[in-house]
């Protein structure tokens, strides 16, 4: 019997990383090749692409963020219009009127229905649902029968649409996921933005409704919880994918100091914030200037160099596929050095992981699964076996740690040798730049 499992990859997702899409991108993951997130500029569009990028990096599904940029440019809605213009109350009131944004599914549906006609998939899956039907024409059957009708007709291999939830509640979705054990914490839906759902706008209402119905425990982090905080995922992604703007601690020129590109003059950009606190940590991490993407860019082409090395603090925390994108325009090759504690931008040209679980516990666990290089600071006590299943494909790096005591440092030094004898896939890095004082 053929295993229809594994030859059955013919889908495309219309993904937004929100509850709904979620649910069904796990639920159809056998058979979907590629995820779409439709960056419309949306007020919640960065913090529904964190958590896009998160569910595809764990499936390995391919996922691709398409800029309809154009939207939020000629088009009129609340939800492109910042997070004040969202009104408060339920979806059935007039006023959720204003969050339309005029026929957004079935410009992300032509979208879709062009990629899979060109890659040769000939499905494609949207999660819209019975609730939407109120506000939403293009959530309705109607529509999606015409739109499904449309796109075979003019497609070579039939692309159809499929949208299995168009008759389901919210609360039929959120017991679906409950069973396959989804953790609704990592999706997002406030049409606000802010970094916790703000528990008012329809979405979030319904949201909430959904979870009481369903007699399944919300985990969603209110803004109307006291002492709360909001899901790891979403901390410190900055609100708005349209006018972005990243928070820049510094802007300098040297030369790479460490691991597999040492000795490679790099323009070196250090984002400010991080989301852990290593006890030998010495970066100024909260300073910063708020700076826009092209203004960044200008900085960095005040230099020669075409090899560009973000670092931080935490740089996940606000970097962008739409950032990377920029950079590409101007014909830079983007270096990211992460704690890997959280998804990166999928077109980011080389990942150094350097991981800190060994010094932070379980706040540093390590999600990424694949780097090109993996640089690991050895206090000779922790061995890092740990990292041992982490697909690396440049070289792992074993660096000694700096105590700041002579006497400490050649003993930590001689343990990093002697542990890279007995472990060959490792190789010693030292850190240069101190060395011979690179400025
Ligand atoms: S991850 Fe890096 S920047 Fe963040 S606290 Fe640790 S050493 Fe400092």
């Amino acid at each position: 019997m053929t295993d229809l499992k594994k030859d059955a990859k013919d889908s495309v997702i219309v993904y937004s990383g929100g509850l709904d899409s979620t649910t069904l991108l796990y639920e159809e993951r056998e058979r979907i090749a590629l995820a779409l997130t439709f960056n419309y500029g949306s007020n919640h569009a960065a913090r529904e692409t964190a958590c896009a990028r998160l569910h595809c990096e764990r499936l390995g599904i391919e996922h691709i963020v398409v800029d309809l940029g154009f939207m939020k440019k000629y088009m009129r809605s609340s939800l492109l219009a910042g997070g004040e213009s969202i009104p408060e109350g339920d979806y059935a009131d007039e006023n959720m009127r204003s969050t339309v944004v005029p026929f957004r599914n079935g410009i992300m549906l032509a979208v879709a229905c062009g990629m899979a006609e060109d890659r040769g998939l000939s499905r494609v899956l949207i999660a819209n649902h019975g609730g939407d039907h109120a506000i939403y024409p293009d959530c309705r059957p109607e529509f999606v029968n015409a739109m499904d009708a449309a796109m075979r007709a003019g497609t070579y291999v039939n692309v159809k649409v499929e949208a299995p939830y168009t008759f389901l509640s919210k609360q039929d979705i959120v017991k679906k996921g409950a069973k396959m054990g989804l953790d609704y914490s990592e999706t997002y839906s406030c049409y606000k933005g802010g970094e916790k759902h703000c528990g008012k706008c329809g979405t979030c209402r319904e949201r909430m409704e959904a979870f009481k119905l369903a007699g399944i425990e919300d985990p969603t982090e209110y803004q109307t919880e006291n002492g709360s905080h909001t899901s790891s995922i979403l901390q410190g992604v900055s609100p708005n994918l349209g006018e972005e703007r990243l928070k820049v601690n510094e802007i300098f020129y040297s030369l790479q100091g460490e691991g597999y590109n040492t000795g490679r003059a790099a323009v070196f950009v250090r984002l400010s914030g991080c989301n852990l606190s290593c006890p030998f940590c010495d970066t100024e991490h909260e300073q910063g200037k708020d700076m826009g993407l092209d203004e960044i860019a200008d900085a960095i082409e005040c230099f020669p160099a075409k090899f560009v090395v973000i670092t931080g603090g935490e740089p996940s925390l606000q970097l962008t596929e739409h950032f990377i994108d920029v950079l590409h325009g101007r014909g830079l090759f983007v270096a990211v050095e992460t704690n890997g504690t959280r998804p990166l931008p999928g077109n980011v040209d080389w990942i150094t992981l350097s991981p800190k679980d060994l010094f932070v516990g379980n706040a540093g666990k390590v999600a990424l699964r694949k780097v090109n290089e993996l640089k690991v600071v050895f206090d000779g006590i922790h061995e890092p076996e740990e990292y041992d299943n982490i697909d690396v494909s440049h070289g792992r790096f074993l660096q000694p740690c700096d105590m700041g005591d002579a006497q400490r440092n050649a003993a930590i030094v001689e343990r990093t040798i002697d542990y890279i004898k007995m472990h060959p896939q490792w190789q010693l890095s030292l850190q240069t730049h101190k060395m011979v004082n690179i400025p």
